[in-house]
């Protein structure tokens, strides 16, 4: 079920270009066209969904089965100091395509690929807070 004006799914179909680096049934990778750095590429199943919240279990085993063979292959191929592993879901959290894709984001070296830039606030919540708040994500899980 591709999606007429989605860009991934125009890739997956051919119909815009891409460089391909892996693909099977079920999941299609290529580089990212801005490559933060050189090999990150995107990983996306071949069905469209729009993001992480739509993504239904079968979809979500075969996409992410694939993300540590990729993963270990652009090691292999350019030796990475480390690699980011990255979805974006929603503008505000930096989705800009909004069909699922997981990024693969070689470092190279501290100033190459992607930078982690989050606050830590763990002197803000007590051992009770925790609890408290991993019940509430617990409660709201739907097998
Ligand atoms: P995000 O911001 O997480 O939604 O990521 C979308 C990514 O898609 C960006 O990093 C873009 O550089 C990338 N992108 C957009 N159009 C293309 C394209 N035609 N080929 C390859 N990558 C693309
Ligand atoms: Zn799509």
């Amino acid at each position: 079920m591709n999606h007429n004006d989605c860009i991934f799914c125009k890739i997956i179909n051919g119909n815009i270009p891409s460089a391909k680096v892996y693909e099977d049934d079920h999941v299609y990778a290529f580089l990212d066209i801005s490559q933060v750095s050189k090999g990150h590429t995107l990983i996306i199943p071949k069905i469209h969904t729009k993001n992480i919240y739509e993504t239904p279990p079968e979809i979500a085993k075969e996409l992410f089965a694939k993300v540590p063979i990729i993963a270990n292959a652009l090691k292999e191929a350019y030796n990475p100091i480390g690699m980011n592993v990255l979805n974006n879901n929603e503008a505000p959290a930096g989705q800009s395509v909004f069909h699922l894709h997981i990024h693969l984001l070689p470092k190279y070296s501290e100033s190459e690929g992607f930078s982690v830039n989050w606050k830590t606030h763990e002197d803000k919540y007590s051992a009770t807070d925790l609890q408290q708040i991993a019940e509430k994500i617990n409660e709201a899980i739907k097998n």
